[in-house]
């Protein structure tokens, strides 16, 4: 079993790498949560769903987000009717999100709707939210206040200054009992190329998996999701300076030493290994990380299971 700790772009491209050499069976997925949001009596988790319209085959791959060819009647409808519309919901994808708050309503668990659009969407792999708890990662801004990230990211187009990120419940947030059975049994567990503050920093913060990650830290390797001092895309950059954190393949070292064995940076970024190895205890190593297409990604996955001699057991 492999498992990626994963947000909503970055990570889900490497999958699809992955996912042209492995059967979806031996993959799992634990998908942050703290992106999701009430909207007009909606409960939407964008992460969650671009995981699973990655393995069902419904993600539109342009964007990311939303279910391919999707239409967007119902949002212009419910604009017609005064209801905020600033987040984009096509209409299939409004239908997942209605059926999960539906499943909210009846008081089943994060999990259990997961796993259950799962089995309805025919995954093989096994999709696990962080947490069962609502966590929501918020910016405290300069002149629109303390605002969820979705608000900050989608609404503002991050053209508010921060002041401070902070995730909200994050003490109180158990983990599914999933998350810890595929921690453990799994041969290799990768944080992806995610953003380290909203993305992967409401995962790796939950305490319990805080505490199986350094437990099992040797079989567990980060893939930068910078190259230089740049994010591929979205607000990483900005986000980890107001965490007062470095926007540099070292500062995610940093944020990462404790949690994995491993770093892999951009070939562009080699000269910095040696001094993020001996500064963070991490081996380091540089590959070509931009994925520009599926092939790039697939060969970075090979090159990961080459790496640690599970190559010829997988594939
Ligand atoms: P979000 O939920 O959309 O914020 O999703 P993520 O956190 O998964 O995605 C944003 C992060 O993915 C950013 O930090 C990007 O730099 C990173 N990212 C996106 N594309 C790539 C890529 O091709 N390679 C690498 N290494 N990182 C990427």
């Amino acid at each position: 079993m492999i498992t990626f700790l994963s947000g909503g772009t970055g990570t889900p491209k490497l999958i699809q790498g992955f996912r042209t050499i492995l059967s979806d069976e031996s993959l799992s997925v634990i998908v942050n949560t703290a992106d999701d949001i009430w909207l007009s009596g909606i409960y939407i988790s964008p992460d969650v769903d671009t995981i699973l319209y990655l393995f069902s085959g419904l993600l539109d791959e342009n964007k990311f987000w939303g279910i391919k060819n999707d239409t967007f009647n119902t949002l212009k409808m419910l604009h017609l009717l005064g209801f905020p519309t600033w987040f984009n919901l096509g209409d299939q994808d409004l239908a997942v999100n209605l059926f999960r708050t539906l499943m909210i309503q009846k008081g089943r668990s994060q999990e259990d709707i997961v796993k259950a659009l799962s089995n309805l969407l025919n995954i093989e792999s096994t999709i696990i939210p962080c947490t069962n708890n609502h966590i929501e990662s918020r910016i405290i801004t300069e002149k629109k206040g303390d605002i969820h990230f979705q608000e900050f990211w989608v609404k503002y187009k991050a053209k508010v200054n921060i002041k401070q990120v902070y995730i909200k419940n994050l003490e109180s947030a158990e983990i599914p009992e999933a998350v810890r059975s595929t921690i453990e049994k799994s041969e290799l567990i990768i944080i992806g190329p995610s953003n380290p503050v909203t993305s992967i920093g409401p995962i790796i913060r939950v305490r319990e998996i805080a505490e199986l990650l350094r437990k099992h830290k040797d079989k567990t390797i980060a893939i930068s999701p910078l190259i230089g001092n740049k994010p591929v895309s979205g607000p990483t950059e900005m986000l980890m300076k107001a965490e007062g954190l470095e926007s540099t393949p070292m500062g995610i070292a940093k944020i990462y030493k404790d949690y994995c064995s491993c770093l892999i940076i951009d070939k562009t970024d080699s000269d910095m290994s040696n001094q993020i190895q001996n500064k963070t205890g991490l081996e380091v190593f540089s590959e070509e990380i931009l994925f520009k297409d599926t092939q790039d990604a697939s060969r970075l996955a090979c090159s990961i299971l080459n790496r640690r001699e599970l190559y010829d057991k997988y594939v």
